[in-house]
């Protein structure tokens, strides 16, 4: 008799030791010769009382003593020790029918080993093994009767035998409940690992995806302004360009320098130059729409694009953007007072209008606005894009 192998842990299954016996072998083996050795202790007292003659002590031996080691040699040595275990099962139940046919079907004795073969392999193989285990057991019936070795019909045993026998199964199905008990434990426990070790990686999965998403935002932004880089505005331009055309409307750049901002480097210092730059910048976000987008675009210059606003609105935005700078530098709320030079260009409704060519438009109309004096905005001609 063995017990059912139900689910085993992986540890189980893939074994450190390449040579070690499969678990399925190593169990079956251990049930099986313990067990063995307790039916040939009750065939041992049948034997006695029914004073069966050498022979038959002879095959007891063989079968419940030395079978057992046998089969789980043959099952450790095999390719396939998990297919051989099989065999092995089966032909356990044939062996089963022998013997039931030669004792000549002791009730009790018969029960016992054909529904522990029974519950053995069907907890290997399901229905499928349960029915197996009743053909193998057909079998060793049948051929015992065609080769005449059938004993005469006895299916009584003695009290103490069918006591023992009772004890043997009960013993034998607390035994195959408690290992049933201890794989159902382990497998719990796996899956609680499993399930441990798969949100713990749900979880990295998230920080890698927020921490790709960071490195994302970080590579688009500028680290002084936190405003776009021209990296993101290289991309992007393009892309507010083909939108405006689809949809039949304008798009306006303004392009800022701050004036004489070396000055203010040289007399206020560079730590009192990078507040103006962020504090210019932070002015600027604040009379953005949410769908313009504002980059740093050099040291002390920064682009704006208007998707959707036309050259007038776009000079009033970048007055009103001026103002606001210069303002704010009489009210010192600056570090120092700074004034800015903007350059506007405007790209009609329509496809075809590369991005270095409105740049360049708004670059040139900036430089007019350094000539005459800075502090001023100047528009880039219609035919500037041209
Ligand atoms: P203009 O009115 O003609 O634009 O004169 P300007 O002094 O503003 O222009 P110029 O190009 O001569 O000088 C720009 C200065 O901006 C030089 C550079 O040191 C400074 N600058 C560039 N990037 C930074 C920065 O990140 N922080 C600080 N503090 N200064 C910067
Ligand atoms: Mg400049
Ligand atoms: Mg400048």
């Amino acid at each position: 008799m063995t017990e059912a192998p139900q689910e085993k842990p992986a540890a189980d299954t893939a074994p450190d030791d390449a040579s070690a016996p499969h678990w399925a072998v190593r169990m079956n083996y251990r049930n099986r010769s313990a067990s063995w050795l307790m039916v040939f202790g009750i065939l041992a007292l049948h034997f006695q009382q029914q004073s069966y003659g050498l022979w038959h002590w002879g095959l007891m031996a063989l079968q419940f003593l030395v079978y057992p080691h046998l089969a789980y040699l043959r099952a450790h040595r095999s390719a396939d020790p998990l297919a051989a275990e099989l065999w092995n099962l089966r032909l356990d139940s044939f062996c089963f029918g022998i013997w039931a046919a030669v004792l000549g079907f002791p009730l009790w004795l018969s029960f016992v080993a054909i529904v522990c073969s029974c519950i053995n392999l069907a907890a290997f193989a399901g229905a499928r093994g349960l029915m197996q285990s009743l053909a193998a057991t057909g079998a060793g019936i049948l051929l015992t009767f065609t080769l005449g070795g059938a004993g005469p019909f006895a299916p009584d045993t003695s009290l103490a035998v069918s006591l023992l026998c009772i004890v043997a199964m009960a013993s034998y199905l607390a035994l195959f409940a408690q290992g049933v008990n201890s794989r159902t434990l382990a497998l719990h426990e796996t899956r609680l690992k499993l399930r441990q070790s798969e949100s713990a990686l749900q979880d990295k999965l998230q920080a890698i995806e927020a921490l790709q998403e960071q490195l994302r935002e970080q590579a688009n932004r500028d680290p002084l302004t936190g405003l776009y880089n021209r990296r993101y505005l290289d991309d992007s331009l393009q892309r507010e360009l083909d939108r405006c055309a689809r949809e039949g409307l304008p798009l306006s750049l303004l392009l800022i320098d701050l004036d004489h901002f070396k000055q203010i480097n040289d007399s206020h210092g560079h730590a009192a130059g990078d507040a103006v730059l962020y504090r210019v910048s932070a002015l600027l976000l604040q009379h953005m729409r949410s769908s313009d987008i504002c980059c740093r675009w050099g040291g002390e210059e920064f682009l704006l694009v208007l998707p959707g606003v036309g050259l007038d609105a776009a000079a009033e935005r970048a007055e009103l953007c001026r103002r606001v700078v210069a303002e704010q530098g009489s009210t010192e709320t600056l570090p120092c007072a700074v004034t800015l030079s903007i350059g506007v260009a405007t790209c009609a409704a329509e496809a075809g209008t590369a991005p270095a060519a409105l740049i360049d438009a708004a670059d040139r109309a900036l430089y007019r606005a350094k000539a005459e004096g800075r502090d001023r905005v100047c528009v880039a001609a219609a035919q500037a894009l041209q």
